[in-house]
């Protein structure tokens, strides 16, 4: 986890907006569990953005789009005018033409 303040106030203390606080029979602190991210600035009071998760969301992005890429295209073979899913030789598999993705 890495904090930020969405101002970029330059803040360094945040509060969590979603915790449970244990505490002892005295009532003083022991533990605290975040039960959902959410945290704001304490010198603004703006929303804090957890930068320690921005790059994993980035990468699941860029996985979906890798696979997204991956899928074969489905064209029209100009030779023999037949609909064929365009494989990694991009040739057509049913009379050995030479294809392009639209
Ligand atoms: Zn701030
Ligand atoms: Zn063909």
């Amino acid at each position: 986890m890495f904090l930020v303040c969405t101002r970029r106030c330059g803040g360094t203390l945040f509060r969590a907006l979603f915790a449970e606080v244990e505490v002892d029979a005295a009532g003083a602190y022991q533990d605290h569990q975040v039960t959902q991210p959410g945290f704001v600035c304490l010198n603004c009071g703006s929303p804090a953005l957890d930068l320690g998760e921005v790059p994993a969301a980035m990468e699941a992005d860029a996985r979906e789009e890798e696979a997204e890429t991956a899928v074969m295209a489905d064209v029209l073979c100009p030779v023999c005018e037949t609909r064929v899913q365009l494989d990694a030789n991009m040739e057509c598999p049913n009379c050995g033409s030479p294809l392009e993705v639209a």
